[in-house]
């Protein structure tokens, strides 16, 4: 039982295929420069060399083509034939207010997508492409869309709504949705497997810290309150996004550096972050690496990323009355030592204190970097958004619940 899922950008698509009955990768890769002249598709398989081939990809249906001609290669293919993929599962970034959960694909669904083009103008469309791509070239094979808002809409109304006139919620949507669901869902699951509970025993701090971030509040299971907002730049300080700042800020800025609407975009989510107060890198990598060599600015960048998540772990735990684990996934969090123990030198009021000795372990299991005495469980959690698309693909395609 293989499962593919797609992740399509709107010039790029990333792909893995599951086997399904023990869960593991049979291959993985990307196609990226969709619509260049020289367009490269990256295929791996655990113990064999990378695949890179160059060649003119101009849109999403040749692009999956490529790919499926790629699984089903003589030489590099892990399937026999086509016919071997039972179920194909997308990341959609957007659900807006209609999607709480997966689902397969309709025609009903496909419009509802459509709808929520406005929202996520940038993703949206560039998944519908992926989508139909699928469809095009599979076109009997169930497919499902899982959202990156579904697990955040039971945010109570105190949590998702601005205080802005309500004609704005009404008539536009304007709201909190929240993002990397998909990843504190699974994060917050594996965590309270990892502790042997029940996740609606549970008060969690999620903080999902990659090259995007966000923390979510999980109280007895289900998202009570996120970071990011009605896009995925309010909130932490990320790798070029400014996250929270004054919203004034933005007409002032315009005003007296002459923006344009598409500029102040630009430079709050492309130019602002770990890029624009080290002056050097989003990467944290480098950034660390600049501070340990003496970089002032580098260190002013470190301590203002750490400074801003210890901030909303502070805040989620007053909102929730309490916290029972702290989790860090995404790649900074699963990978910066010194990040993790900036951000929980500041919380040590919670009854919370991390082991040194644990927290420099380098591992891809899930773990906890907390010390015995610790009243807060502080885990390190590897996220696998694709292995929950994939799951959740494989419930609604084929489980109980499926078509067939
Ligand atoms: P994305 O949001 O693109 O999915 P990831 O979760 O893959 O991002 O995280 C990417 C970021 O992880 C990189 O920008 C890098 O800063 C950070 N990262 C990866 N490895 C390390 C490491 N060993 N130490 C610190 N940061 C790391």
């Amino acid at each position: 039982m293989n499962v593919l899922v797609i992740n399509a950008g709107s010039s790029s698509l990333k792909y893995q295929l599951y086997d399904m009955t023990n869960e593991t990768v049979l291959a993985k890769g990307r196609v990226e420069r969709i619509g260049m002249e020289s367009s490269i598709l990256t295929h791996e398989v655990e113990g064999e060399p990378d695949v890179r081939e160059v060649s003119e990809i101009l849109e999403h249906t040749a692009a999956v083509r490529k790919v499926l001609d790629m699984l089903t290669h003589p030489k590099f293919g892990v399937l026999r034939a086509i016919g071997d993929i039972q179920a194909v599962g997308h990341r959609v970034v957007h659900g807006g207010e209609s999607f709480h959960e997966s689902v397969l694909i309709d025609a009903d669904v496909k419009a509802e997508i459509r709808r929520l083009f406005d929202l996520a103008p940038l993703h949206n469309p560039a998944h519908m492409m992926g989508i139909l791509a699928v469809e095009a070239n599979l076109p009997d094979v169930p497919q499902a869309v899982v959202f990156d808002t579904a697990f955040h809409q039971t945010m109570p109304p105190a949590s998702y709504l601005y205080a802005i006139p309500t004609v704005l919620y009404r008539k536009h949507k304007i709201r909190r949705y929240g993002f990397h669901g998909t990843s504190h869902d699974y994060v917050s699951k594996q965590a309270a497997a990892f502790l042997g509970k029940a996740p609606e025993a549970l008060k969690i701090v999620s903080c999902h810290i990659g090259n995007g971030a966000s923390c979510a509040a999980i109280l007895h299971g289900k998202s009570y309150d996120t970071s990011m907002g009605m896009t995925p730049l309010e909130g932490l300080m990320m790798g070029t996004r400014s996250g929270d700042l004054d919203p004034a800020i933005v007409p002032f800025a315009m005003n007296k550096e002459e923006l344009t609407l598409s500029e102040v975009n630009s430079m709050l989510n492309k130019h602002s972050g770990l890029l624009a107060i080290s002056g050097l890198s989003s990467d944290m990598r480098e950034v660390v690496q600049a501070m340990e060599e003496g970089s002032e600015p580098a260190k002013l960048a470190f301590e203002m990323y750490a400074y801003r998540i210890r901030k909303y772990i502070g805040a989620y735990a007053a909102a929730m009355n309490g916290i029972d684990v702290l989790l860090f996934t995404a790649g900074v969090g699963e990978n910066s030592v010194p990040l993790r123990k900036r951000v929980c030198e500041g919380l040590t009021f919670l009854g919370l204190e991390l082991d040194d000795a644990r927290n420099e372990v380098r591992s891809g299991e899930t773990r906890r970097v907390s010390a015995d005495g610790s009243q807060v469980d502080v885990l390190v959690v590897p996220t696998n958004e694709e292995l929950l698309i994939a799951r959740d693909t494989y419930r609604l395609a084929i489980g109980p619940k499926g078509k067939r």
